[in-house]
């Protein structure tokens, strides 16, 4: 059985993860910390700036897209929506069209696939919306969600605030504070009771994300049953519920499906010197307790970039792979880094590392630096994830092909 090391634990890191193990090897993912997707808003964005399906076959050919191929894109999505159907947490949407949904800041975030309670605030349908927000919840405007979509021409009607059947809390609630209580059923059936007689008349409801952690498909379709309406949520500030939602699901569905998860070391490549081609014998864990070695017969990075300790940007102006030490492409020169103005695009956003289209790290001469060394996700260069909104699409399609090169 063929043992395969996957270093990082978001988005990427899972997937690949589960492809892997998918296709019969012996998986162990080590992360150092948890990835981006509490950070994000839990949709799967694969291309924002127009239809995913028309603006991809035009990209350079050393875009990661282009390097993961259109198959390999459509098929990770499938398999992601796939595990998200399964695991109670359906995800609606598709690459030919965009949904365009609403941001806690009352602009427009367009995505190709989103959790259904978000999906359903989808603005392409014309329903008009009311936007609520919740007593104690301090993280969500609805006044402002209201003013920034009127000025971008979109119907909705009113703003409001709605209470909680909460008890004298001693705290500001955080969105998880909340989730956790809407996983209380007795909870739910006495917020349906309150909200109800507030909400007549009322066709589509945006509320923020809070409508549970652990079962949140039943609380959406139960609340949605009970008053009535349209019902969708709004992503908040982190951590986002829908990010986190994603995030445990993909935890859960690959300790399942037997992936070993190492949480908490920082991890360092190790070569195996005496073989030619050169190879990477394993990876050395940095724990509390001194360092300990894993073999593996393939090691994948998912260690997503500057982000999140993939690339480290150093103060003597250079820019350092994480775990192995691998060339990076990258500006020489800090000052070349970032755009002058936060709104132009930032050149560091492109840096991290060449590779093939087997997703295998590239030396300077063009050729695989080492045969059994993949990455996929954020580390990859390229791309400028945030301005394209491709983030989570690399992360699918680059998980994908990596694995599918590693093991045929
Ligand atoms: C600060 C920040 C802001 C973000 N903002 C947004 C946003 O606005 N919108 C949005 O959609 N998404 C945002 N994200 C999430 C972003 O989408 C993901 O980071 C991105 O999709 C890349 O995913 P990934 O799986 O490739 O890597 P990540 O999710 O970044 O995961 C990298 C993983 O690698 C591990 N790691 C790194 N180096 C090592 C090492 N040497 N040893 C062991 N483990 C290591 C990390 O601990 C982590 O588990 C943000 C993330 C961060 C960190």
């Amino acid at each position: 059985m063929t043992e395969i090391v996957v270093v990082g634990g978001g988005l990427t890191g899972l997937l690949a993860s589960i492809f892997a193990v998918d296709r019969g090897a012996k998986v162990t993912l080590v992360a150092r910390g948890r990835g981006g997707l509490t950070l994000s808003h839990g949709c799967i964005d694969v291309w924002g700036k127009a239809t995913p399906s028309r603006a991809l076959s035009r990209l350079r050919m050393s875009h990661p897209y282009r390097l993961a191929g259109a198959e390999s894109l459509r098929t990770g999505l499938e398999f992601l929506r796939d595990l998200c159907h399964q695991a109670d947490l359906p995800y609606i949407g598709n690459i030919s069209r965009n949904l365009r949904l609403p941001t806690a800041l009352g602009t427009i975030h367009t995505s190709a696939l989103a959790p259904k309670s978000l999906a359903l605030g989808d603005l392409r349908d014309n329903t008009p919306i009311t936007i609520a927000g919740v007593d104690g919840f301090r993280d969500f405007y609805p006044e402002l969600v209201v003013a920034n979509l009127l000025k971008a021409g979109i119907a909705i009607n009113d703003a409001l605030q709605l209470p909680l059947p909460l008890s004298a809390a001693r705290r500001d609630p955080y969105a998880m504070d909340l989730a956790r209580s809407f996983d209380d059923q007795h909870f739910r059936d006495e917020v349906a009771r309150i909200w109800k007689p507030r909400l007549s008349g009322i066709k589509r409801l945006g509320v923020p994300a809070i409508l549970g952690l652990f079962n949140p498909q039943l609380a959406h379709e139960e609340l949605q049953e009970r008053l009535g309406m349209a019902l969708f949520e709004i992503p908040t500030l982190p951590p986002s519920l829908p990010g986190l939602r994603l995030e445990r699901l993909l935890q859960r569905k690959a300790m399942e499906m037997g992936v070993f998860v190492i949480e908490g070391p920082k991890v360092l490549g190790r070569v195996d010197g005496s073989a030619k081609p050169a190879r990477v014998s394993g990876v050395v864990l940095q724990t509390a307790g001194g360092a300990r070695t894993l073999t593996a017969d393939i090691v994948l990075l998912a260690t997503g970039g500057v982000l999140h300790g993939g690339l480290v940007f150093q103060q003597n102006g250079r820019v350092q792979e994480s775990v192995l030490d691998l060339p990076v492409s990258y500006d020489e020169g800090r000052q070349h880094w970032t755009a002058y103005s936060p709104l132009e695009t930032q050149p560091y956003a492109n840096y991290g590392l060449r590779v093939n289209e087997q997703m295998q790290p590239l030396g300077a001469d063009g050729l695989p630096i080492y045969t059994n060394l993949f990455c996929a996700g954020g580390l990859i260069a390229g791309a400028d994830r945030s301005g394209e909104g491709s983030r989570q699409g690399i992360g699918v399609a680059t998980a994908y092909r990596a694995i599918e090169a590693a093991l045929g």
